[in-house]
């Protein structure tokens, strides 16, 4: 069998002795572009490619509001801050997530708190975090307090595993229902919808990253999403040192960060965008390819949730057990083939594996068993 799947990824991904597992895809505008950065010598923090980003990011996910970042983990740490969280606050997450959810977090002082997530996302399960709180969180005048802690409980993170959208609008309603801030972690959602929707616009704030193993990428680049423009226009002030406009003076009316991304990598994001339809499209054929080889088999192909259009950003695969997942990565990696395990569980890692968690059984049963598999969109082939 497994050397079944070696011949049928490497009929996907003809090219290369070695098979990456991603890689960018660059088909249009891209040098057009850069050439115009440095013709004109705008490549820094000034220039037009910026605005043009944020608006076609914007157009396309239908928020009110997009604001670029220097790369996906700042624009977590900035999410966080305008969510509201301070330090010793907890906010709630997913345990199986990429390790910069829980450092943005880390990053104010305050406490991730890892619960379970769905089989059939892969995401934060609104009905995990709707039983946590139950459980450990009582409301007060000013917002929702662990009883246990009594620490404040600010907000919740959840994060669209593999491009996979979680079921947002009830964990929106939990959220509601206990005054808690819903921030998304949409870092690898980029082109997917949940109910005709885009991933990132349910919460106060939504991050995406641009980082080059993404759907479109910006060398490193990241932007916030917001439903209300008007915190949007904020973000762009803290994004910016807070430098209070004026033509000579030097102004600054908060501590603020320089977040902001420079002309170059905008360039390249305004040209990716150009066609992420078309990746988007040709990942989701691709997945599609792949459900129907491992249809049947003893590997299990994840395939999108109910009521969703997912990008498909990395595929992924189950194996039957620890054992059978160790022997697919080395019989692959061993071929030229490039797989990789999830993420090791962030309650597992020395930073964080005194924090709080419920019982995990779902993210524990994934750990032993996802394997993600080549997943580069394949225009230029
Ligand atoms: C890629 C990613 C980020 C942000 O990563 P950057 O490399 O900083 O752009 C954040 N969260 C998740 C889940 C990611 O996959």
């Amino acid at each position: 069998m497994y050397n079944e799947v070696i011949g049928f990824i490497r009929s996907l991904y003809p090219e290369g002795e070695v098979v990456p597992l991603y890689a960018p895809c660059f088909v249009g505008n891209e040098k057009k572009y850069l050439e115009a950065c440095i013709d004109t010598t705008f490549v820094s923090s000034v220039g037009k490619f910026v605005d043009r980003f944020e608006e076609m990011v914007a157009r396309y996910t239908g928020a009110a509001k997009a604001v670029v970042c220097v790369n996906g983990t700042n624009a977590l740490h900035m999410a966080m801050l305008l969510a509201g969280v301070e330090r010793d606050d907890e906010v709630l997450t997913q345990s199986l997530t990429f390790i910069a959810t829980a450092n943005a977090i880390s990053y104010i002082g305050a406490h991730p708190v890892f619960l379970d997530v769905d089989r059939d996302t892969m995401g934060l399960s609104a009905e995990a975090v709707k039983n946590w709180l139950a459980t450990h969180a009582g409301l007060k005048e000013d917002g929702c307090y662990n009883k246990t802690t009594g620490r404040r409980i600010k907000a919740c993170v959840p994060m669209h595993t593999f491009g996979h959208p979680v079921k947002i609008e009830e964990l929106a309603a939990v959220c509601e229902e206990y005054r808690i801030e819903l921030v998304e972690d949409a870092a690898e959602s980029l082109g997917s919808f949940y109910r005709g929707r885009h991933t990132g616009t349910f919460g106060k704030v939504g991050a995406l990253s641009f980082n080059g193993n993404k759907t479109i990428t910006t060398g490193g680049g990241g932007m916030l999403l917001f439903r209300d423009e008007e915190l949007g226009t904020y973000a762009k002030h803290l994004t910016t040192q807070a430098k209070v406009p004026h033509r000579w003076e030097f102004v600054h009316d908060h501590i603020g960060y320089n977040y902001r991304m420079p002309n170059i990598n905008a360039a390249l994001g305004c040209a990716q965008m150009e066609n992420l339809e078309r990746f988007v499209a040709d990942k989701r054929e691709t997945a599609e390819q792949y459900k129907r080889f491992f249809a049947g088999s003893e590997i299990e192909f994840f395939v999108e949730p109910a009521n969703c259009r997912s990008n498909y950003w990395l595929n992924a695969v189950l194996l039957k057990d620890k054992e059978a997942q160790q022997e697919f990565l080395a019989y692959t990696n061993d071929r030229g083939v490039m797989t990789r395990p999830i993420w090791r569980l962030m309650n597992k890692l020395p930073m964080f594996a005194h924090c709080q968690t419920d019982g995990l059984e779902n993210t524990a049963w994934f750990e032993e068993r996802v394997v993600n598999i080549p997943s580069s969109v394949r225009l230029d082939k």
